[in-house]
């Protein structure tokens, strides 16, 4: 999952960053309005962190112009402790959810879990797939029972597909949502990291769909999740 964070306060930026980076996701980074809003128009996010006080555009016009391009990604605003206006405008702008400033890191990251959850469909934060489980909020991965230690990337790429189970993803989307944009993105390695996973896993979830992309499946065929 690749996630954008729009913040002018450049400690409060840095540590949300790190803190979603440290969670699994793929994060990019703007410091003002103008830098968010062409970001998010051209980059496919699956989630973003907007503030709403933001120098060069607000966060509010930002959000409205994304909504009117038609950019439907889940978007949580930052709003300013006591200003209820900011939330209104931002809802009717096309918010997803808010956190008001000061907030608890694990908060944003729950908001945010749930944001993308619910943007592919899933009710709760743990998703399966035949005997494959994975923990959004733990990070965690188990089939059949027994952990499977993956690497951050390897964790990206499957909680991605776990996410979109049941259709088929190419490896463009892959590349597109599992790296952020400074990172030498090159479509061969989503190979190597899928043959890795599926070696890992050691379940025949991953189906090569040839052209295409991959689909994740349960080996019974009955979609899970
Ligand atoms: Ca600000």
């Amino acid at each position: 999952m690749r996630l954008l964070v729009v913040e002018d306060d450049r400690d409060l930026n840095r540590q949300l960053v790190t803190a979603l980076e440290q969670a699994g996701y793929a994060v990019d980074r703007a410091y003002d309005g103008e830098e968010g809003h062409f970001l998010g128009e051209s980059e496919p996010y699956d989630a973003v962190v907007l503030d709403v006080g933001l120098p060069k555009k607000d966060g509010i016009t930002v959000l409205e112009q994304w909504r009117s391009a038609g950019k439907l990604m889940p978007v949580l605003i930052l709003t300013a402790r006591d200003r209820w206006s900011d939330k209104v405008q931002g809802f009717d702008a096309g918010a997803d959810d808010y956190v008001s400033k000061p907030f608890h890191m694990e908060e944003v990251l729950a908001r945010l879990r749930a944001l993308l959850r619910r943007a592919a469909g899933h009710a709760t934060s743990e998703l399966t797939c035949g005997p494959v489980r994975l923990d959004t909020k733990a990070g965690r991965v188990v089939v059949d029972g027994a952990p499977v230690k993956l690497t951050s990337h390897e964790y990206r790429l499957l909680a991605y597909l776990m996410h979109h189970s049941g259709r088929v993803v190419s490896r463009t989307e892959l590349v597109e949502h599992l790296y952020d944009q400074d990172f030498d993105r090159d479509s061969n390695t989503i190979e190597v990291f899928v043959g890795r996973l599926r070696r890992k896993l050691g379940v025949d979830v991953i189906q090569t769909v040839r052209g295409l992309g991959y689909l994740l499946s349960p080996p019974g065929g009955e979609t899970g999740g």
